[in-house]
Parts: structure tokens; sequence; C-alpha cells
């Protein structure tokens, strides 16, 4: 169920919320997943725990639509809970792959949601499989589930932690236990994952603007490699993996979280804003005015009028309403594309020369589209300024990229890319702008301080389902079913 009219970005991922100790967990936790919906908009569901036993509503859909209603959350009693929002990175978007994932084990029950990709999640699976597990759903974060129930370990912490050893790829996750909340982060730290408190109660999520939305305290990031556990006893945090360069990802900074969140100690806002203004000394334009390809393009696109000293204009609207209800029915309108979510502002751009920011360019489609739409409204020279490097590599850690060889700049230089998108000019920000605008000197190529592989091909977890060639397998020969 993809937004048809946005499938030239790369997906956002996936949010990821816990609270424990709190009674009412639920409304809480329906709270601040209603704040990361940026982070996936087809699924949603919360898991509780009310002393006894477990609650889940999980269902297709938004947040809002699914636990607006009092009845739903007055069905999830307990203290303790964990939620989830999904963009589906791996595993068809059908209900079965919904998180929390929820299973009865030996030493209780267990509940999961992850934000991320395991890389070696298929390879783990047909092994699994073959072990006798029977699998659920399509997901990769079942596989932890198993890695889990097939643990030797003494405890259901030491369980989970004998499952992480095993996996590899990003994963931010919480668990939801028995007796406990767990909260985990990959040890290079791909994925956000911030502890909040609300009255002396902790709270985990993506991203801090889940906070907000509670009215609790952000503490400090959950840092890479970190296992936070909160019971009866309070918090407590283990490092049980070697310690590694953490490898934060830098394409957050640039479109995928919030921009009123802080994420890894950086204001995503202020952070895009120096994007902009890498941007303009690096790619300076004779221009009339600049103008963001909203939603995502706008703090770029000040801090780029602010550098140049050219007029900030909103040539483009967007339309907030465009919902789902209305575009997958609607295949004879297709074509209308982006004309759908956005509209020029003829007024504005009419006789003038425009410098157009937008975040990125994956396929090329809703660049071209876009251009062709200032165009008509009477722009006289349209100069794209992208605040990202090149895409020319997919992303395997939990953002869904298309295939390589669909790429827009895996296959064609910039100018190639300008004559195609039909602009008078193009410039993207160079990785060590990136870098700059993120509060470092620049990239170092031998020890990089972000995952930046999309823009790179540096990949800084190892491929192994790629590179096994599991990554090309069916996923029905996996389970077995054909
Ligand atoms: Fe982020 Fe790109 Fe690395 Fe994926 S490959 S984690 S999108 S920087």
């Amino acid at each position: 169920m993809n937004d048809r009219f946005d499938d030239d970005r790369p997906r956002e991922e996936c949010g990821v919320l816990a609270i424990h100790g709190h009674p009412e967990a639920a409304a809480l936790a329906a709270l601040g997943l209603h704040a990361l919906q940026h982070r996936g908009q087809e699924a949603a569901g919360i898991v509780t725990f009310d002393g006894a036993h477990f609650h889940a509503h999980r269902a297709i859909g938004l947040v809002g639509d699914n636990f607006g209603k009092d009845s739903v959350v007055a069905g999830l009693p307990g203290h303790a809970a964990v939620g989830h929002t999904r963009y589906s990175t791996t595993g068809a978007s059908m209900l079965r792959n919904v998180q929390p994932l929820f299973a009865e084990l030996s030493f209780g029950g267990l509940a999961i949601a992850h934000n991320g990709n395991l890389t070696n999640g298929l390879t783990l699976r047909r092994r699994l499989v073959r072990e006798g597990c029977i699998f659920q759903s399509t997901t990769d974060t079942e596989v932890i589930v198993h890695l889990v129930a097939k643990s030797r370990e003494p405890t259901p912490v030491e369980r989970l932690v004998d499952a992480l050893a095993q996996v590899e790829g990003a994963w931010s996750l919480v668990a939801l236990f028995d007796d406990a909340v767990v909260a985990a982060r990959d040890p290079l730290g791909v994925r956000p994952l911030v502890l909040g408190e609300l009255g002396g109660v902790p709270v985990v999520a993506s991203e801090t603007c889940a906070f907000d939305i509670l009215g609790a305290r952000f503490v400090r990031d959950i840092e890479p490699g970190e296992v936070l556990v909160a019971d009866a006893g309070g918090l407590r945090s283990l490092r049980p993996f070697p310690p590694r360069r953490p490898r934060f990802c830098i394409f957050e900074y640039v479109y995928f979280s919030r921009p009123d969140s802080y994420v890894d100690g950086r204001s995503v806002y202020e952070a895009r804003k120096r994007i902009g203004i890498e941007l303009a000394r690096e790619a300076p334009a004779e221009a009339d005015i600049v103008v963001p390809v909203p939603d995502s393009g706008v703090p770029a696109a000040i801090g780029y009028a602010h550098e140049s000293g050219l007029p900030f204009e909103l040539g483009i609207i967007r339309n907030h309403y465009v919902g789902r209800t209305f575009i997958e029915p609607s295949d004879r309108i297709r074509h209308l594309g982006v004309r759908l979510k956005h509209n020029a502002n003829r007024g504005v751009l009419e006789g003038r020369r425009v410098v157009l920011v937008d975040d990125s360019i994956v396929r090329g489609t809703t660049s071209t589209k876009i251009v062709a739409m200032v165009r008509q409204a009477g722009a006289r020279e349209v100069h794209m300024r992208i605040a990202s490097p090149p895409t020319t590599h997919s992303c395997f850690y939990g953002v869904d990229t298309p295939e390589r060889d669909q790429l827009l700049a895996a296959r064609h230089g910039v100018e190639e890319m300008a004559r195609l998108i039909g602009v008078d000019s193009l410039a993207f920000l160079s990785l060590d702008g990136l870098y700059r605008a993120v509060g470092e000197p620049g990239r170092h190529a031998l020890r990089p301080a972000f995952c930046d592989a999309c823009f790179s091909g540096d990949y800084p977890i190892r491929l192994t389902d790629v590179e096994g060639g599991e990554r090309d397998c069916q996923l029905s020969l996996l389970l077995g079913e054909a």
C-alpha cells in the first residue's frame, strides 16, 4: 500500500516507543506514536502488559485512525506498553506483519517492535526454518523472536541479548516481557533511539518529538550497543556487545527525522538549515528567488536563502489532506501524480529565475514532474539544488530505497541528470559539505563518523544476505512454501 504520489522518496522507516510503570501506558504510547507517524504510515500497533495478561491492538492505517477511540485504548490496560508505527522495509504490508510482534514463549510473553533491517535476516530465517521453526510473518523481526525462543540463557533479558548477538544490521528495538521493558540499539547506532522521563517513569522513542507531545523530558540518546532494562528494580544499562565506532545514519538529518527532533545530540532543523547554507556556498545560482519542494526541502531552502541573500518564497504549496482512501483506488487519476500533492504558486513563480531546493533525488520521476509544473507556472529559469549528495547506492539498513539500477544518480552524471529532469542547472551538496553541516570538519575517508553508504557505497555493516544471494531468494522458498 504505497503512497503512489510520493513514490520517488526514500521511504520512512519505522517508529518505536516504550513506556514502563505508568497507569496510562497505552494512551501515552498512542500519543507518542502519533508524533512518530512520519516514520511509517502503513500500520500501527500497541501491546501492553497488566501484570497478568498481555493485550494487543494492531491494525493497518494511521495511528489516529486506529487508536483515536477511547474503547480501543481502554482495551489495552497495564502499566507497560510497547508500540510501533510501520513502513515495511521487509515483509509485505499485511496484518500479520504489523508490529509489535507477540509470542508466548517458555518463560512467558514477548512483544517486540523494531526499526531497522537485519542484513543477515534471510540467512538466519533459512537456518531457523531448517531447524523446525514455523514463521507467522515475513518480517525480519520475527527472526529475533525465534532466536530468543531457542536461546539457552537463563533469563528473558539474557535470551534477548543472546539473540541480538547473532543478528547483523541496524536494529533500534523495544521489547516487553512479563516483568520488564527493554530498549536496545545496534552497536553502530545506525537508527536513532532516545530515552525520556515522564513523572519519574522511563519512556523510550525513536525521536524526541514523541516526548514533546507527552510532556516528557529528554534524558539522553540510548548509546550504540546499549541494552536498557526497565523493571521493578528501576532502570539499568547493559553493554553486552564489544564497542565499535558509531555510524549513525546521516540521512536522518537530511530527510527522515522530524525537524523538531533532536537526534544523536543534534537539532534536525538546525542541521537542515546548515545543509542549505553549505549548499549555497558550494553551488550558488544567478536567480531571483529560492523555493523549497515542501515539506522536507523547507529548512534547507531557508538556509540557502539566508546564505545567498535571495528571497525565500513558497512557490509550491503542498496539500496535506491527500489521504490514502482517495489515492488507493484511483488508477484513473494516477497520471495527475505530484499535482495532487503539490501545486505551483503562479503569482510567485511567473517570470522568475528560481532556485528549487529539494532533499534528494531517487529515481528522478517526482523531480521531473515538479520541474515541469514550475515551468508551466511561468518560471523563466529553474536551478535545482539538492540538499544531499547523489544517491548512488541502495540502503540495506531499514530505509526502503529502490534497487541500484533504479537510482538516477547511479546511471547518470549530473549534467545528464539535469537534462533528464529538465532544469537549467543542477547541483548536489558534497559529502564533505553534508558532514560540515552536521558539525564534522568533513568526511574522514578511513574513519567516517556516519553511515553514508547510499552516497558513498561504503557499507559499515556486512551485507550477508546480499553477498550470500539470500536477498534474491523468494521468501516463499525460504518458508518452504514452494
Ligand atoms: Fe542512512 Fe543511507 Fe546508511 Fe541507509 S545507507 S542507513 S539511508 S546513510
